[in-house]
This record gives C-alpha cells, sequence and structure tokens, in this order.
C-alpha cells in the first residue's frame, strides 16, 4: 500500500519521518503550487474555507502520483473542520477513486490513535517500532519550530539577502533525511551550526511582529504567500505564536498539563475578551495579541482563511484588544482569489506604520 498525505508546511518531514523509519512505502505529494489550489477549488464545496480546498487539491495529487491510501485527520466539529474528512471522502469517492482512507481521530485517541493509524498505514504491528515512529515525528515537529525560530532571527539580520533563506532549506534537508531519534538530534545539531554561520549583524534595528491565527495558514507557507520571508526581507524579526508544536504538546503528549501549553495559557489570557471557546484557534488569536500588547510587541498580523467562523469573531474581538492594549493589529484574509502584489503593499504599509509608531514612542521618551 502506498500511503500520501496532506501539506501543511513542513510539517510532511514529521509525518513522512514516522513512516520512513517503519519501512513503509509513501508519497510524498509535490507541495501545494497554483496548480493544486485550482485542482482542489474544482472539486470542492464554493464556501468551504481555504485550507479545506489546498488539502483536497494535495489528495488529488497523490492519488495521480500513485497514492492507493491516504492518512487523514478527523477532529471534532466546533467549526467546518469537523466534517473535513467525511466530506474529502465522498468527493474522492464520487469521482470514482478507490483508495483506502486511514482516519487519525487524534482528539480523541492521541497517542493511541497514531499508533493505529501508522500500523495500518504501514503493515507494522510491532509495538516498539511504532513506539519509536511516532517519538521520532513529535521530536521533529519540535525540531521543526526551533529551527525556524532561529531562521527567523537570522533571517531578519543577515548580511547577504536570501543566505538565512539557504541554510534553512538545507537544516531542513538534513532532518528530513534523519531515520533514527539520534539522527535527528544530529541533524538538528548540524541545521542549527549552519543557520549560525549565516553572516548576520547583531546590532541591526529589526522591527518586532507577532503572526497568529488560524493554525493552516499560519503555517502553510503556500496559503499565506510566504508571509514570514516576506516580513523578514523586510528587516521584521518574526515571531510565530502559532506552532505544532503547540498543538501537539497541547492534544497529541500524554504527560503535559493543559495550563501549561500555549493554548491553555492563550485561553486564561482571552478570558477578559471571550468567554467561552468558538472553535478553531480563535482563543489563540485573542490571546497572542493580548499577549503581544502586554510584552510591547511592534505589531501583530493575523491571518484568517475566508469565511472561517472562529477568526472571523476574533477578528472583532481584536479591535477591543487593539485600543486597550495599544497595539497595532492587521487581519489579513485569505483566499483563492488573494493576489501577492496588494498583499505586499499592505505588509509594507503596516511595517511603515509599526516602525513609524515606534520610533515616535522612542522620541516622546528621549524627551521626557
Ligand atoms: S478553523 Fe476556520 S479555516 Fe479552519 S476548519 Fe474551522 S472554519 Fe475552516
Amino acid at each position: 500500500m502506498k500511503v500520501s498525505f496532506a501539506h501543511m508546511g513542513n510539517t510532511y518531514i514529521a509525518l513522512a519521518g514516522a513512516l520512513k523509519f517503519l519501512g513503509a512505502e509513501f508519497i510524498v505529494p509535490p507541495y501545494t503550487t497554483k496548480k493544486t489550489l485550482n485542482l482542489g477549488s474544482k472539486h470542492s464545496p464554493e464556501v468551504v474555507c481555504l485550507p479545506y480546498k489546498l488539502v483536497m487539491g494535495n489528495y488529488l495529487e497523490a492519488i495521480e502520483a500513485g497514492a492507493d491510501a491516504i492518512l487523514m485527520i478527523d477532529s471534532p466539529g466546533t467549526c467546518r473542520l469537523g466534517q473535513y474528512s467525511q466530506s474529502a471522502r465522498t468527493a474522492i469517492k464520487d469521482l470514482g477513486h478507490n483508495v483506502e482512507f486511514i482516519n487519525l481521530d487524534l482528539y480523541k485517541g492521541k497517542m493511541l490513535e497514531l499508533y493505529r493509524g501508522f500500523k495500518k498505514a504501514t503493515g507494522n504491528s510491532n509495538p516498539i517500532d511504532l513506539a519509536r515512529a511516532i517519538n521520532v515525528s513529535l521530536l521533529k515537529i519540535d525540531m521543526l519550530d526551533r529551527l525556524d525560530e532561529v531562521y527567523s532571527y537570522v533571517r531578519a539580520r543577515e548580511l547577504i539577502k536570501g543566505t538565512a533563506r539557504k541554510a534553512h532549506n538545507k537544516a531542513l534537508k538534513l532532518l528530513d533525511d534523519a531515520i533514527t531519534n539520534s539522527q535527528c538530534k544530529t541533524a538538528l545539531k548540524e541545521g542549527l551550526e549552519v543557520l549560525n554561520r549565516v553572516p548576520v549583524d547583531p546590532n541591526r534595528d529589526v522591527l518586532n511582529i507577532d503572526i497568529t491565527g488560524e493554525i493552516f495558514v499560519v503555517i502553510d507557507k503556500f496559503s499565506n504567500m510566504d508571509i514570514e520571508d516576506e516580513l523578514g526581507k523586510r528587516g521584521v524579526h518574526v515571531h510565530r505564536k502559532i506552532r505544532l508544536s503547540n498543538w501537539t504538546n497541547t492534544f497529541i503528549k500524554p504527560m503535559t498539563k493543559f495550563e501549561d501549553t500555549h493554548e491553555g495559557k492563550m485561553k486564561v489570557l482571552a478570558r477578559d475578551f471571550i468567554k467561552r471557546d468558538v472553535g478553531g484557534d480563535a482563543l489563540e488569536s485573542i490571546g497572542d495579541t493580548i499577549y503581544a500588547g502586554n510584552n510591547k510587541s511592534d505589531g501583530v498580523i493575523h491571518l484568517l482563511p475566508f469565511t472561517c467562523m472562529p477568526e472571523i469573531i476574533s477578528q472583532n474581538i481584536l479591535s477591543n484588544v487593539t485600543r486597550e492594549k495599544n497595539i497595532p493589529v492587521l487581519s489579513l484574509i485569505l483566499d483563492e482569489f488573494s493576489g501577492k502584489a496588494g498583499f505586499i503593499t499592505r505588509l509594507e504599509a503596516f511595517v511603515d506604520l509599526a516602525k513609524r509608531r515606534r520610533d515616535s514612542k522612542v522620541r516622546v521618551k528621549q524627551a521626557l
């Protein structure tokens, strides 16, 4: 059985890591492009959110490439996410594709569900192998976030444009090639060395901007038009608050206490502005913005897919947070019709505004 899955940024490295460890045959679908989006949109309901269309495009391209089984994540349904896997399964069957669907209900089954899913996908039923493969996958998720964090610092301060990106790609390749736990640790060490060798100006005056919003569009660089690199090129140190490792810590790792997780902490912060969970990542978007305001960040960019119900609610609440915490927020809505030129113009205007605002605060302080 050739198994495949959808993309979400670089998370394919973690999923492929577990499948490689178990010796499975698998297909990494081509990374999302405009063609993927067109294909996904053609076979999706018109008003469904952007992540669904992209994921659908990935599934169809994986099937074209020869996949005969698809790993899908199931989830509870406060928003449309609860219907994602069922709708995708029905649409793929209606198109006449005879593929097996391996659903992972991670919110309910956590580690056990990963165990069951990888066993079914690979045919390997050795419990020690399966436990070690899951461990490699979770480790790679933590390491991807660590690499992104260092990349973000280096990119904003690099002396030669583009060197940080090359170093980051090299570090990702090292991690992707690692198979065992100890190989991953070596790959991370070498990857960090590669990134730290990029010539930088540590004293450069950079802007600090936080990014929050719906997890898929925050993490996936195709859907967010590579926002982090675009900001980095303009001298912004990006602090991405929504990370896959936060999610695995909250929902997968068995020993973590909810109140110690990013989600748990943001929920407490958001309480003054919203009383109940409205699904998706809405509470985290609000909590992250309050945190940014309390910690004197220069601004927040809030990313949301068009028609995303939870983030429409948070977007409305963020105007109150902006006023109370005195923090500029730019909400960017993403869909298949978003054009890059207009997107960049808005980013540049926001960066200018955040910079002038910060500089005038410094001038006022100096005058006092
Ligand atoms: S959080 Fe928003 S974008 Fe994500 S599935 Fe729910 S409605 Fe769609």
